[in-house]
């Protein structure tokens, strides 16, 4: 099951008035864009898409992903080699797979029900798992065909 926008609004409301943060509305216009995104973001990309409409700059952009963190309305993960950033929003799934362009950055979702069971059955001493992500990297397409044409 996903989260839902309503749910995810609920939740910030809950964190910020515990946090005694005020409920700003460009938390919930980011929140909400997010939200309606399907693919990773980072933070370059939120403020190229909102800066126009909402007037928002790259440290309140900054800022209030480090809210949705800490909040856990969103994931964070690294890619080429920890270099790159990215940000995703959370859902209640327990797993997590994504293939992921390491040239343009492109990812996309894909369910493996059996790849899933196999790390379900994994156990770890001391250790209990609740939920994992599996990300693989490579090129798209797109990005292959320009590495032919060089
Ligand atoms: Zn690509």
């Amino acid at each position: 099951m996903t989260v839902n926008f309503e749910e995810a609004k609920a939740c910030l409301t809950t964190y910020l008035t515990q946090k005694k943060l005020s409920k700003t509305p460009a938390r919930y216009k980011i929140l909400e864009y997010i939200y309606s995104l399907d693919k990773p973001f980072n933070a370059e990309f939120l403020h190229a898409q909102l800066k126009d409409s909402y007037r928002l700059s790259l440290a309140t952009i900054y800022n209030t992903l480090t809210i949705f963190l800490d909040s856990n309305l969103i994931v964070k993960y690294h890619y080429d080699g920890g270099t790159s950033l990215y940000y995703e929003k959370a859902t209640n799934s327990a797993f997590h797979h994504i293939i992921i362009c390491s040239e343009c950055g492109k990812a996309r979702e894909f369910t493996d029900v059996r790849l899933r069971n196999t790390i379900h059955a994994r156990t770890f001493k001391g250790f209990k798992a609740t939920r994992h992500t599996l990300t693989v990297y490579g090129l798209c397409s797109k990005c292959s065909k320009k590495q032919l044409n060089k």
